[in-house]
């Protein structure tokens, strides 16, 4: 039987049932897949080094002949082990190898035959004369030099898993390289010379098997090239669909949009201009708009959402504004109530009355224009919308992708209301084109004048004092103050105790000071309650879990103790910050880790240096990496076999190509396997 490529892997000789289980764990199933299961890194055996050179230490290659061998049965522990010692010899000298267990080489270990061992070379601890040693070296006996595998060349290594080698891994692929001959170049010609992109099979098979490090950039450029290329095709073709839908058109007239930023009570910076300029241009259109703000906490995104809100009111039509949290969702409808009225905003909460529930239902179908701000609830309840032209999710990462459409599908779907999604999670300018590929970003990255940068200082442990009585002192001054407890990974339970424990010690610290707890296993009706008493200046200090990120706006808290802040991420941390300075006095953060050891911490130190989010999510990301920082490991973006989402100049070249391919072709009808591919990925991607 002929092999192809989209044979399974059990038609290939001698691979049964349980080889077959082995190979699927490293996601093998097919022929393909070992072609396309490129190697984790590579063992350079090209030079070949004459046994008196040989450097312990130092990974080698050793051509030579079977001088002696010996073989020894023994005990280690209560295993049998076969150990095999040879002496090899080149013309230079001899070099002591040994081997365990691998019975079946004796038979071929033939005085005389010639061979190539490679690997760690060590000083044999033996007689003299002083030789050179290897323990369990790669084997394999000298052929014509294309059909050298193991050594004497640029040697791949594999991702292994148990009962699969790289070997064999190695010999599997060496095998199966012919079956290239039949994939079809799809990427373009210009495209590939545009940007000195050598061919597929071309790439393919020197990945594997590189004649030479040269070679082996090369392929290796056109495959990361590729996988970006697809990863940036697929989302300007979700951003085309996008444009293939109606919307409903809000233009919004200039001294319109004037009365609305007039009915703020303060200017809007520069970066809050900009970004509203860009969502009126989107507005106006009668295609959807897709559009992510981001920018640090109070920078002001909910004012950009409040304006764009009114003057879309005032123009006739509907807004939805969905919260991740009730306190947020509260918030949020104050605030618009303060600006707009209580007449045009609604408020619809899992813990909303039904009878309340349905009267906001039947108004949002009727033509009135209302803003409806809520939270999950708003998307189990069966609400139809008329004339709804805007959507708007705060905290958008806390959302799916299945709420964001349900969010949008509550009109019906036809025409699809404009969607400003908000975050406060900074993401670094060049992982945005990727992560957000499919949407246009805002960006707000000025904060509002007047704010006094957040003082961060990391307190050692003996030296608590001072810290203290500075919160003593502004708490005394009629200030407010957060202690976020340590993080228990794990263990809700522990947190909590955690939590209580530190409420206990601030007690102690602060006896005479009104203080409050929140943690995660408190009824909601409880922490709305805490909340709003810290809101409302009844409680002074407030200690939380980590889950006081979900964001309250008291600009009175001036102070924040992060305690055991070593074990938090970084831009969790920067998040609890944002607590604090958030009005004009200024604020300070006090960081307590719990050893002097932790007091180090690179984390600590970087937080200590900025404020700024975007700096602090580069940093962050350059030490632990996209996979870490944004969970991007468990995502679509993540599995990345051999580009690197931090490669921005090929990204930007990749995207580059897509979208001038796209222009092209828009419905991609001349490149058949490239529109395939992409439409995979697509598929994928509705499904996370
Ligand atoms: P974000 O949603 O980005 O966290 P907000 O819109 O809630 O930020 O703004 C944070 C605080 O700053 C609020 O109290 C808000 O009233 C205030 N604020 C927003 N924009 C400005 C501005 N341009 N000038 C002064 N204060 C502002
Ligand atoms: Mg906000």
């Amino acid at each position: 039987m002929a092999l192809k490529l989209s044979s399974p892997v059990t038609d290939i000789h001698r691979i049964g049932p349980a080889k077959a289980k082995a190979l699927s764990i490293l996601g093998i199933t097919h022929v393909r897949d070992f072609l396309y299961t490129f190697p984790r890194r590579y063992d350079d055996f090209s030079v070949i080094t004459p046994i008196a050179q040989l450097v312990p230490g130092q990974k080698m290659t050793v051509r030579g002949r079977v001088k002696t061998v010996k073989s020894v049965w023994g005990f280690q522990g209560r295993r049998r082990v076969l150990r095999i010692f040879v002496e090899i010899e080149d013309a230079t000298g001899v070099l002591q190898v040994t081997w365990y267990n691998l019975r079946f080489l004796v038979g071929q270990l033939q005085q005389g035959r010639e061979l190539y061992v490679a690997g760690m070379v060590e000083e044999h601890t033996g007689r003299p004369p002083k030789k050179c040693a290897m323990r369990s070296p790669v084997i394999e006996f000298v052929q014509t030099e294309a059909e050298q595998t193991h050594t004497a060349r640029i040697t791949p290594v594999y991702p292994e898993t148990h009962g699969v080698s790289s070997r064999f891994l190695r010999y599997q692929v060496k095998n199966l390289l012919p079956l290239l001959q039949v994939l079809p170049e799809y990427l373009p010609a210009n495209i590939r010379q545009r940007n000195q992109l050598v061919g597929i099979q071309e790439a393919i098979s020197a990945a594997h098997f590189p004649a030479s490090g040269a070679e082996l950039t090369t392929a290796q450029r056109r495959l990361r090239f590729d996988e970006l290329f697809f990863l940036q095709m697929a989302a300007l073709v979700r951003r085309q669909q996008r444009f293939s839908q109606t919307a409903l058109p809000v233009p919004i007239t200039l001294p319109l949009l004037k009365e609305c930023i007039a009915a703020l009570p303060f200017a809007l910076t520069a970066a809050q201009h900009h970004a509203l300029t860009e969502v009126m241009a989107d507005l106006a259109l009668n295609q959807p708009m897709n559009r992510l703000l981001q920018g640090d906490v109070g920078s002001g995104k909910s004012a950009v959402a409040l304006i764009a809100t009114n003057a879309v009111l005032r123009s006739g039509f509907t807004v939805l504004y969905l919260a991740p949290t009730e306190i947020l969702a509260r918030q949020q409808a104050d605030s618009f109530t303060t600006i707009l009225g209580q007449q045009q905003v609604a408020l619809l909460l899992g813990a909303t009355k039904q009878s309340a529930k349905d009267r906001i239902k039947q108004r949002l179908r009727s033509p009135e224009a209302l803003c409806v701000v809520g939270t999950h609830a708003l998307l189990q309840e069966d609400v139809k919308v008329q004339g709804c032209a805007l959507a708007i999710i705060d905290e958008q990462h806390r959302f799916g992708v299945a709420q964001r459409h349900a969010l949008q599908n509550l009109s019906g779907g036809r025409p699809l209301p404009h969607l400003l999604s908000m975050t406060a999670t900074p993401i670094p300018r060049t992982l945005s084109l990727t992560v957000y590929g499919d949407l246009d970003v805002s960006i707000l990255d000025e904060l509002p004048p007047g704010r006094q940068p957040v003082q961060t200082e990391i307190v050692m442990p003996d030296n608590r004092e001072p810290a203290i009585l500075h919160i003593l002192q502004e708490l005394h001054a009629g200030r407010q103050a957060y202690v976020i407890a340590p993080l228990v990974e794990q263990s809700d339970r522990l947190e909590i105790k955690s939590a209580k424990e530190t409420a206990a010690e601030m007690h102690q610290l602060f006896p005479d000071i009104a203080i409050g707890l929140l943690h995660g296993q408190m009824q909601s009706s409880e922490k709305e309650s805490v909340t709003r008493n810290f809101a409302a200046g009844a409680l002074q200090l407030l200690v939380s879990t980590s889950i006081v990120e979900v964001g309250i706006n008291v600009p009175n808290a001036t102070i924040m103790i992060i305690e055991g802040a070593e074990r938090f991420g970084l831009s969790q941390l920067h998040q609890f910050r944002g607590r604090i300075g958030r009005g004009t006095i200024p604020s300070y953060c006090y960081l307590f880790p719990t050893t002097a050891d932790s007091a180090r911490s690179e984390r600590l130190q970087i937080l200590t240096s900025t404020t700024d989010g975007f700096v602090v999510a580069e940093k962050d990301l350059a030490l632990r990496g996209p996979g870490e920082v944004y969970g991007l490991a468990q995502s679509g973006f993540g599995n990345l076999q051999v580009a690197s989402l931090l490669d921005y100049p090929l990204i930007k070249l990749a995207r580059q190509e897509a979208a001038r391919l796209l222009k092209k072709d828009p419905t991609l009808a001349r490149y058949p396997i490239i529109r395939k591919k992409v439409e995979q990925k697509n598929l994928q991607a509705h499904f996370e």
